[in-house]
């Protein structure tokens, strides 16, 4: 289908994105790789009267140090976190995720903001982002704010954004040569996860330092798993250790059940994928 008709916008400076927004009012929306977006306006299942192209900002591209964090430009490509060194040195959980997104073509089209601003449960970059305790900057008509992301994801597609809003940053705080896994669950290549579960370790003389742990499509939002995350701390990276701790996975998720799969399946897929994740991770 084709897509109803839009103005076409594509401001070179966040400040202007953000008074083409706020202009335009609630029927705008802003595009980013619009790996997402072209296929529900094509499908009709969103109407917007304005498209805001963020793709001509330059200052919301790449990845830059900034002391104990990465600073993530929302408009960064997934194959611009892939090819960025300071990503796998500090961030490598992200990475390792972001290879398992879709295919080639929509690796160089899709961004990371788009990707968490989207807010799909079975989207790729939420629990990774959750999980290295990343902060989102939110640029909007009053000024600029952070919102930790254990708020930014507020339930189905929908986030802590309003709708005069745009993301602009994605701050991770390093996790310096932290090993780290994302293991998914997809029926076919390419696809989107029926669960997954991003884990990043530091293990030191085989010991586990620190773990943190989060879930995709478990819940309408990422889930971090803390309780597993409490039972490695301190103990040895051993294969018993961490099947056991992987068995808390599952406590206090109230999993969907869809075509794909039932509530049940995604619990234990739950205590599965985080074993997997968890020991690949540590590499045991
Ligand atoms: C065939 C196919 C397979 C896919 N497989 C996967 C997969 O395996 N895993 C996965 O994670 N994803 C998958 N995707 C989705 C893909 O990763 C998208 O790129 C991603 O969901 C959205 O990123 P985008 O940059 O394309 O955003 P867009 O499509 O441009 O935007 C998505 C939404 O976010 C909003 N938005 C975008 N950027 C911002 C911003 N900076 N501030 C505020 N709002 C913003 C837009 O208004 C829109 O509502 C797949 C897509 C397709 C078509």
């Amino acid at each position: 289908m084709i897509p109803p008709n839009f103005d076409y916008v594509a401001p070179t400076t966040v400040e202007d994105a953000v008074a083409a927004l706020a202009g335009a009012g609630e029927d705008a929306k802003v595009i980013a790789g619009g790996q997402s977006l072209m296929p529900v306006l094509r499908l009709r299942l969103s109407a917007p009267t304005v498209l805001i192209d963020l793709g001509r900002i330059e200052g919301l591209r790449g990845v830059r140090d900034d002391g104990d964090a990465l600073v993530i430009g929302a408009m960064t490509t997934y194959y611009g976190l892939l090819g960025n060194p300071l990503i796998s040195k500090h961030a490598l959980l992200l990475a390792d995720a972001t290879r398992t997104v879709a295919d080639p073509q929509i690796r160089h089209r899709g961004t990371l903001g788009g990707n968490v601003a989207h807010a799909d449960p079975a989207g790729d970059l939420a629990a990774p982002v959750l999980a290295l305790e990343a902060t989102m900057t939110v640029a909007g008509p009053s000024g600029t704010r952070t919102v930790p992301a254990s708020e930014f994801f507020v339930d189905l597609f929908t986030t802590a954004l309003q709708s005069d809003e745009i993301l602009t940053e994605i701050r991770i705080p390093k996790h310096t040569d932290w090993a780290a896994h994302y293991e998914k669950l997809h029926r076919v290549a390419q696809a989107w996860s029926i669960v997954a579960v991003a884990a990043t370790v530091d293990v030191d003389q085989g010991t586990i330092r620190q773990a943190r742990i989060a879930l995709t499509n478990v819940a309408p939002v990422p889930v971090r798993a803390r309780s597993v995350e409490e039972a490695l701390i301190g103990q040895p990276a051993r294969e018993d250790v961490i099947r056991a701790a992987a068995e808390h996975a599952a406590e206090g998720i109230d999993p969907m059940s869809d075509g794909n799969a039932d509530a049940d399946y995604r619990s234990h897929l739950s205590k599965v994928l985080t074993r997997r994740a968890v020991a690949t991770a540590a590499g045991v």
